[in-house]
C-alpha cells in the first residue's frame, strides 16, 4: 500500500480539484477512494461541489480563445509529449489503475497502452484539417467549408477504464481546440488526475484541462449542463444515466456524444474454428473481469459445436486465477463493489432456476476480503434468462445453443442495446453476411477485441450516439462552418 501511496503522490496530488492549473482542496472536503481488492483506503481525494464545477468552467472559458487559436502543430506536440509520458510511466499508471479499479496488472498495463494511443492518434489527427472549397452549382459564388472547435466540453467518464475513457475524450477534444472540464467516476478519480498532470507537464496551458472529482455527480454535471458557456457533453457510462443527461441536455440543445451500455452477442457458427473461438471468448469475456461495455454478454453457439465449445471454455475458465490485481499471477481481480457481486450472483441464480447448469466455476481464495467473484460458465441457458437479457458486467459466461439462423438473429437483435458483437466462422462470406444483419456499432469477426484508437468506436440503438476514436472522434468536438463567398462584385 505504501508503494501505491507513493505512486499517488508522484503522479497526482491526492487531494486536488484541478482548476486553472491549481490543485485546490475540495469545497465539500474529501472522499476516500477504496481498493476493491481489500476495501482499504488508497487515497483521500478532494470533493468538489457546484461552486468548483462553475469555477472549472470559468477556467476553461479563460483558456478557450488562446487554445482554439494555438497552431494545430503546437497542440499536436503537447499531445505527443503526453503520449510519451504515459508510455514512460506505464507501470506506475497501471499500478494506480489496479489500486483503484482492481483489475489485474496485466489488464491495467494493456489499458495504459491503449489509453496512450488515443493521445498519439489525435496528436496526428490535430494537424490534418479537412475542409472544402469549390464553386456553387449555379456558378459565381464559392463554397468554403471549415471546422472549428465546438467550445467548452464537459467530459464524464466511468470507473471501468479509468485511463482509456479519459484519453478517448481528452485526445480529440484537445486536438480540436476545445478546453475541457472532466468529471471522473468517484470510484477511480486518481488515474484521471494523474493523466491531467501529465498533459499539463507536457505543456497544456492552465485551464485547458480541468478535473473535478466529486461524490455529487448529479450536482456537478447538472451545473455544467445548465451553464450556457458549456457547448458539449461527452458521456461514457450506463444507459440509465445517459438518458437522464440527454433529457437535461435537451433544454439547451447541447451537442452530445453518448457511449452507453452494451449487451454483446458472441455468435459461433457451425463451421467455426472452435479453439480460436474459445481464445476470442476468453478475451471478449474476461478482460477486466468482464467489466467492459464491449464484454461478450451472451454466447450463442451452434448446436453442432456447443458441447465442444462449452467444454473447452470450461477448461480455460477453471485455470483462471482469482486474486488481488496487484499480484503478477492474477488473471481476474475483484469487481468494483459488493453491489456488483450481488447483482451478478442474482443473475446466475435466475439462470439456474430456469434450467441452466454450471459448466465451470473457479473458487475465490478464502483469504481474500474484497469484492471477488468466481469466474463462471453457464450451460443450457434459456434465451429469456436475465443473464442474457441484462448487462452482466462480471466474469460470467452464459452459453445458449442455437439451431435456426432466423431464430438466432431474432435473439441477437432482440435487445435495445447495440454496441459490440462477435462472430466466428471459417467462411468469411458467411461471417460477413451474419455481421451485416447484426444491429451493433462494432463487430469483431474471428476476434474477441474491437477497441482500436484508429477505428470509430460506438453503438447503435440505446448503446449511444456518436463515435470515439478515428476521424469521427475528432468531428464530435468540431462544428462545421461554411462561407458562401461572392467576389464578383467590386
Ligand atoms: P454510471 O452511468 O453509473 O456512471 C458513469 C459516470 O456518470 C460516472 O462518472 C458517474 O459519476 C456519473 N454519474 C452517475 N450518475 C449521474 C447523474 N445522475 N448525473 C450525472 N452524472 C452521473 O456507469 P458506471 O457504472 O460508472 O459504468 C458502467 C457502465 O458504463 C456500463 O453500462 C458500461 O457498459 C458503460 N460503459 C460504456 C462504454 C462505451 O464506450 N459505450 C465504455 C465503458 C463503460
Amino acid at each position: 500500500m505504501n508503494e501505491v501511496a507513493a505512486i499517488v503522490r508522484g503522479l497526482a496530488p491526492s487531494s486536488g480539484v484541478l482548476i486553472g492549473g491549481d490543485w485546490r482542496p475540495g469545497e465539500l472536503g474529501t472522499f476516500d477512494v477504496d481498493d476493491p481488492a481489500d476495501k482499504s483506503v488508497v487515497a483521500a481525494v478532494a470533493n468538489a461541489g457546484t461552486g468548483q464545477a462553475r469555477a472549472a468552467v470559468d477556467a476553461a472559458e479563460a483558456a478557450a480563445r488562446a487554445w482554439a487559436g494555438t497552431p494545430p502543430r503546437a497542440r499536436s506536440e503537447i499531445l505527443h509529449r503526453a503520449f510519451e509520458s504515459m508510455r514512460r510511466d506505464r507501470e506506475a499508471l497501471a499500478r494506480l489503475i489496479t489500486a483503484e479499479n482492481g483489475k489485474s496488472l496485466r489488464d491495467a498495463e494493456a489499458e495504459v497502452t491503449y489509453a496512450a494511443e488515443f493521445l498519439r492518434w489525435y496528436a496526428e489527427e490535430a494537424v490534418r484539417p479537412d475542409g472544402g472549397y469549390g464553386p456553387a452549382p449555379a456558378g459565381g459564388t464559392r463554397t468554403v467549408v471549415t471546422h472549428r472547435p465546438v467550445g467548452i466540453a464537459a467530459l464524464v467518464t466511468p470507473w471501468n477504464f479509468p485511463a482509456a475513457m479519459a484519453t478517448r475524450k481528452l485526445g480529440p477534444a484537445l486536438a480540436a481546440g476545445c478546453t475541457v472540464v472532466l468529471k471522473p467516476a468517484h470510484e477511480t478519480p486518481l488515474t484521471a488526475l494523474a493523466i491531467a498532470r501529465l498533459i499539463e507537464d507536457a505543456g497544456a496551458p492552465a485551464g485547458v484541462v480541468n478535473v473535478v472529482p466529486t461524490t455529487e455527480p448529479a450536482d456537478v454535471v447538472g451545473a455544467w449542463l445548465s451553464d450556457p458557456r458549456v457547448r458539449k457533453l461527452s458521456f461514457t457510462g450506463s444507459t440509465a444515466v445517459g438518458r437522464l443527461l440527454l433529457r437535461q441536455a435537451a433544454d439547451r440543445v447541447l451537442n452530445c456524444s453518448m457511449e452507453l451500455g452494451g449487451n454483446a452477442p458472441f455468435v459461433v457458427l457451425d463451421d467455426a474454428d472452435v479453439p480460436a473461438a474459445v481464445d476470442g471468448a476468453m478475451i471478449a469475456k474476461f478482460r477486466g473481469g468482464g467489466q467492459a461495455c464491449t464484454a461478450a454478454n451472451r454466447f450463442y453457439v451452434h448446436e453442432s459445436v456447443v458441447d465442444d465449445f462449452t467444454a473447452q471454455l470450461a477448461l480455460r475458465v477453471e485455470r483462471l486465477r482469482v486474486g488481488r490485481g496487484a499480484e503478477p499471477a492474477t488473471d481476474i481481480g475483484p469487481l468494483i463493489s459488493g453491489q456488483a457481486v450481488a447483482g451478478a450472483t442474482g443473475l446466475i441464480d435466475d439462470a439456474l432456476q430456469r434450467g441452466a447448469r454450471i459448466a465451470a466455476q473457479t473458487s475465490v481464495p478464502s483469504e481474500l476480503s474484497g469484492h471477488f467473484m468466481a469466474p463462471t460458465v453457464l450451460a443450457d441457458v434459456t434465451p429469456e434468462a436475465r443473464v442474457v437479457q441484462e448487462e452482466i458486467f462480471a466474469p460470467v459466461a452464459p452459453v445458449v445453443a442455437w439451431r435456426d439462423q432466423d431464430e438466432l438473429l431474432a435473439m441477437v437483435n432482440g435487445t435495445e442495446m447495440g454496441l459490440a458483437a462477435y462472430v466466428y466462422s471459417r467462411d468469411l462470406k458467411r461471417a460477413m453476411v451474419m455481421s451485416e444483419a447484426i444491429e451493433a456499432g462494432m463487430v469483431g469477426i474471428n476476434r474477441g477485441l474491437v477497441s482500436d484508437p484508429s477505428a470509430p468506436f460506438g453503438g447503435v440503438k440505446q448503446s449511444g450516439l456518436g463515435r470515439e476514436g478515428a476521424r469521427e472522434g475528432l468531428a464530435e468536438y468540431q462544428e462545421t462552418q461554411y462561407f458562401s463567398v461572392d467576389w464578383s462584385t467590386p
